[in-house]
């Protein structure tokens, strides 16, 4: 892997203490980083670089997977760390910050390389990419790359204005955009468990598969992000992004040895297949909720409307669940089902395919008692595939459904933001949202947007600590399907 430097605005925020640095230590100590680094953490408290490491270190102890033991390794990775106090709109900073990155550059005789990380509220996006335009820090004999956390956008103009802005510094294979789903180990494998499986290739298609249900749900409230969250909503926060991500990564069908291109040009694909909803026909395919007051293990949950910080009379969505229909070849009459909501009554993260129930279309019901065939691939908390079958009872001869887990994954495997940042370092942009697949989340989501805003379709309400509302059931009842593995 090249040399290089890892400029990181908003060094200091919540996110690069829990998540980068601790990905940066251990990309450093499997031997994952270059040979020779340099990091400049960039943001407005006040640190110096003896400060600012012993900062980082302290993250490293609390965040870590591979703790900072060894001290010899916990040095050397800190030793490549400054800091820098700036301002996003402060120019004449980014040039102080220019002389940083080129002393370091110099001091470690590594070629220009460098990674940008906007590790700061979307507002700040396009001011720093101006900023790292016209003080020459983009202007590099080596490579640059950005990567950028979500949300990319709020609405598809603001989606479109800032990709405009940020095309002027970066062409479109620079920039890294991290949807930090499909930085989940069981999401990657998406890509391999359909092309290298023929058994399961055989069957990836509208012949064999009934319905597809991708479920996000969370036990937590909005905890401290009100102010965020209730101008963004499970809409914004999950569906347009992760949830749409992650039904491009199930529904793409790739030949074995595909490239990064392949992996690109399907899911776009699938993007372009997702049929519009109207504004005016959002109701018939949609269901928007919020939590009510409820209870968990015997302990009382407020609703939505009296956690701190919600505005009063809030519409906004903690649950979404959607119909979705793929027009394409291989997926045609075959609903996609997701859903995402907060306050639900287990952590989740799963996608359950529903294979076609054979038996049950004959003229005579030969295995009536038959439950169909699923595989439930599950992404979090547990990491696993599981398969249901029918067998045959020997003492009551009756059918009943057997199941075959594979776990997948170890403790101590490398976390979503190690394998992405690892990526962008190597310039492997497979599992990172390319503009396009963006775009076309946003246009697809843009109706339903609309639709909330004008309140045309009703909101409805779900004890908190429960799998949501009625009617995402009745969704799945209009073709005869209900949620799988809810009880
Ligand atoms: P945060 O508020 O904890 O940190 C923000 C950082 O921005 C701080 O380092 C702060 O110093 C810096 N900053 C703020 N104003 C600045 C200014 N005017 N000039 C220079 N620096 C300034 O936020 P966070 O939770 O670390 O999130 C950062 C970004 O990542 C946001 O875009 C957020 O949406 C996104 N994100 C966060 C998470 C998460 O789990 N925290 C998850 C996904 C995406």
């Amino acid at each position: 892997m090249e040399a290089m430097t890892f400029v990181l605005f908003g060094s200091t925020g919540d996110l690069a203490k829990r998540k980068i640095f601790p990905a940066l230590y251990n990309l450093f100590v499997d031997s994952k980083m270059p040979e020779a680094f340099s990091v400049i953490g960039l943001g407005r408290k006040s640190f110096n670089d003896a400060t600012f490491q012993t900062y980082v270190e302290q993250a490293l102890e609390e965040f870590s997977r591979n703790k900072p033991e060894n001290r010899e390794s916990v040095d050397a990775f800190l030793r490549s760390i400054r800091y820098h106090i700036l301002n996003v709109d402060d120019t004449a900073g980014y040039q102080e910050l220019l002389k940083i990155v080129e002393t370091r550059e110099a001091e470690l005789n590594i070629p220009q390389n460098r990674m940008f990380y906007m590790s700061v509220a979307p507002e700040f996006f396009e001011v720093i990419a101006t900023n790292i335009k016209d003080s020459g820090l983009g202007t590099t004999t080596g490579w640059k790359r950005l990567i950028i956390e979500k949300p990319f956008g709020h609405d598809l103009s603001s989606a479109r204005q800032l990709n405009e802005q940020l095309s002027k510094t970066f062409a479109e294979e620079e920039i890294f955009r991290i949807d930090h789903y499909l930085g989940k180990p069981m999401v990657q494998n998406l890509e391999s468990l359909a092309s290298t499986n023929p058994a399961i290739q055989a069957l990836w298609n509208n012949r064999h598969i009934a319905n597809v249900q991708i479920t996000a749900a969370e036990t937590v409230g909005v905890e401290e992000r009100a102010g965020y969250y209730d101008h963004t909503g499970a809409i914004r926060d999950m569906m347009q992004n992760h949830m749409l991500q992650v039904l491009m990564m199930t529904a793409m069908t790739l030949p074995a040895g595909h490239t990064v291109d392949d992996v690109r040009s399907h899911k776009k694909h699938i993007a372009q297949s997702l049929r519009s909803i109207s504004k005016e026909d959002a109701h018939k395919h949609i269901v928007r909720a919020q939590y009510s007051a409820g209870e968990s293990n015997g302990k009382a949950l407020a609703s939505y409307q009296d956690e701190p910080g919600i505005t009063p009379g809030s519409m906004t969505d903690t649950f979404i669940a959607a119909r979705v229909w793929v027009d394409d070849f291989s997926w045609q009459g075959v609903p996609f089902y997701i859903r995402t909501g907060k306050r639900m009554k287990e952590k989740s993260t799963r996608i359950v395919i529903e294979f076609k129930d054979v038996m049950k279309n004959e003229d005579i019901c030969v295995a009536c008692d038959a439950q169909p065939n699923m595989l439930v691939i599950s992404i979090n908390p547990d990491q696993k595939i599981t398969l249901q079958l029918n067998h045959k009872n020997v003492i009551t001869g009756r059918l009943e459904p057997m199941t075959a887990e594979f776990k997948v994954g170890s403790d101590n495997e490398p976390e979503a933001y190690e394998l992405l940042i690892y990526d962008a370092l190597r310039g492997d942009a497979t599992f990172f949202a390319h503009w396009d697949e963006v775009e076309l989340s946003w246009q697809w989501v843009q109706p339903i947007l609309e639709a909330f805003a004008d309140n045309d379709l009703p909101i409805h309400h779900y004890a908190a600590g429960t799998y949501g509302p009625e009617a995402s059931n009745e969704l799945l009842a209009v073709e005869g399907f209900q949620w799988l593995k809810d009880q």
